[in-house]
């Protein structure tokens, strides 16, 4: 059932736009002294050696953050997210990327909360152990969908809630836009980034209907294609993001465009800008 591993993914394109705007979020939250509260509901193992044998099979990093690296003329935007990610693949540990959790604790202060949910019986020891030491994080191993609801609302009445599964199951493209109006019943006012994979176009025109059709106030989409679709994988990827930070649509103008052109492997790539629901609306 759980056969999806992120290790064999980690540091490629997608991570790269899903990483960078959890970032914008997160330090966008630390701005304000107030504490906040991090979830994850598919936190994956927290982090991966990009010189693993899981990391190497398609070396998808190759594709993916190796492109960015040593690059000139980065916009300001990105260059947080690329910093951090950088103090980790020449940390310690060696060559290891960041996945969503370990960059969300880099990023948030001793006074905030990490809640990190992960279901895979061999990453979900990897990722416990990861934060063992760290009295800001709790780790659960259950399903990410019904821990969130009785994780909502945080008593800090400010956080950034990451919905990132793998989609191995195609119910889970509606199923996801449902669990967002689900957890907004329960916290208004939370920050909701939803990560996508675009494989069939149409499922996921269907899936931006539904979040049409849900009307949930201020949701915007983010999308960064790499390459054309002929290929049968994912060709793009994208974010939808729920009461952004009012920030995040220009920090996003000013950078997506340049990964775009960086991480682009054939002529059609190319990012697009969406606002789903419009802040105004009923
Ligand atoms: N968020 C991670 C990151 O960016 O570094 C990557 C997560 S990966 C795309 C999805 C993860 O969800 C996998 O590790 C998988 O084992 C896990 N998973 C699948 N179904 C789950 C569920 N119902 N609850 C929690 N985790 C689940």
């Amino acid at each position: 059932m759980l056969s999806y591993r992120h290790a064999y993914h980690a540091g490629n394109s997608a991570d790269v736009l899903k990483h960078w705007v959890i970032e914008r979020i997160l330090t966008y939250l630390a701005q304000k002294d107030k504490p906040c509260f991090y979830l994850d509901t598919h936190a994956g193992a927290g982090r991966y050696a990009l010189t693993g044998d899981l990391a190497n099979k398609t070396a998808e990093y190759r594709r993916g953050i190796e492109r960015l690296r040593g690059a000139v003329a980065v916009p300001e935007v990105l260059s947080n997210y690329l910093t951090v990610v950088e103090q980790s693949l020449n940390g310690e540990q060696g060559h290891v990327y960041p996945g969503s959790p370990w960059l969300a604790s880099k990023l948030l202060r001793a006074h905030d909360r990490l809640a990190l949910c992960e279901l895979h019986p061999q990453d979900y020891p990897v990722l416990a152990n990861l934060f063992a030491n760290d009295a800001r994080v709790q780790t659960f191993n259950e399903d990410g969908f019904k821990k969130s609801i009785a994780l909502l609302p945080p008593k800090e009445r400010r956080g950034l809630i990451v919905v990132d599964p793998s989609y191995e199951i195609k119910a889970d493209y509606a199923g996801v836009v449902k669990h967002i109006q689900r957890l907004h019943k329960r916290f208004a006012t939370g920050i909701y980034a939803v990560w996508y994979p675009v494989v069939d176009a149409s499922r996921v025109a269907n899936m931006m209907a539904a979040f049409q059709r849900a009307g949930l106030k201020n949701t915007l989409r983010f999308e960064l294609q790499t390459s054309d679709s002929s290929g049968g994988g994912m060709y793009a990827s994208g974010m939808v993001v729920v009461n952004p930070p009012w920030t995040l649509c220009q920090d996003v103008q000013a950078g997506l465009p340049w990964l775009a052109k960086r991480l682009a492997l054939d002529s059609s790539a190319g990012f697009s800008i969406e606002t789903l629901v419009p802040e105004s609306s009923v």
